[in-house]
Formats: structure tokens, C-alpha cells, sequence
């Protein structure tokens, strides 16, 4: 089942995506520390959310602080299970 593993990987950044970005804005964001996916998709602005804490976990060692609670925002639950968006390797809704 594709379900959410809440590693917190894709908290890290910010994906835009590359179809339709003027060479000269990836080349500024990529000056300013993004770098491409490895599909080359999407850019990838780093940004770590402030929700998400570090845990003792090996396997997972970052958490959303608000997942499973009243103020675990929407846009997050729904944002992942949807198709056409960014998705880091071992996500949860990629079924590996
Ligand atoms: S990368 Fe996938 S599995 Fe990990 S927190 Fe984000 S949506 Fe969940
Ligand atoms: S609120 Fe939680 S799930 Fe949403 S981006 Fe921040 S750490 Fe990730």
C-alpha cells in the first residue's frame, strides 16, 4: 500500500518543476544552492520545514512534529498521495 512513511525527506526542500523555467532562473536557483532531481523534473530549493524535529530512530531520523495531531496542516496530508508531484527516492507513495 502507498501511504506516507513520514521520513521527512520531501520536508527538505522546495520542488518547483522544471517544464517551462527560462535557463536563466534554474541557473540562478542552482547559483543559490538548488540542484536538479534525479529525474530531472523538478528543481529542488533546500528548505528544511520547521516542524520537523530529529528522533532517536535509525531508520527515520527526522519527524513531522505535527503529523497525527489537530494541527498537522491539510496541504501536507493531502500534498503527497497525489500523482504529479516531486517524490524522493523512498518515498512511501512511490510503492518501493
Ligand atoms: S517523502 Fe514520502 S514518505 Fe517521506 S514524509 Fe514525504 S510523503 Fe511521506
Ligand atoms: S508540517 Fe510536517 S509534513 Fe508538513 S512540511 Fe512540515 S514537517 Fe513536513
Amino acid at each position: 500500500m502507498k501511504d506516507c512513511k513520514r521520513c521527512g525527506e520531501c520536508c527538505k526542500v522546495i520542488p518547483v518543476r522544471l517544464t517551462g523555467m527560462a535557463p536563466e532562473t534554474r541557473d540562478w536557483l542552482i547559483a543559490h544552492g538548488a540542484h536538479d532531481d534525479a529525474k530531472r523534473e523538478f528543481i529542488l530549493i533546500p528548505h528544511t520545514c520547521k516542524n520537523l524535529v530529529e528522533t532517536p530512530e535509525e531508520e527515520y531520523p527526522t519527524r513531522c512534529s505535527l503529523h497525527g495531531t489537530s494541527e498537522y496542516p491539510l496541504s501536507c496530508a493531502r500534498y503527497h498521495g497525489f500523482g504529479n508531484i516531486y517524490k524522493p527516492p523512498g518515498c512511501g507513495y512511490l510503492g518501493e
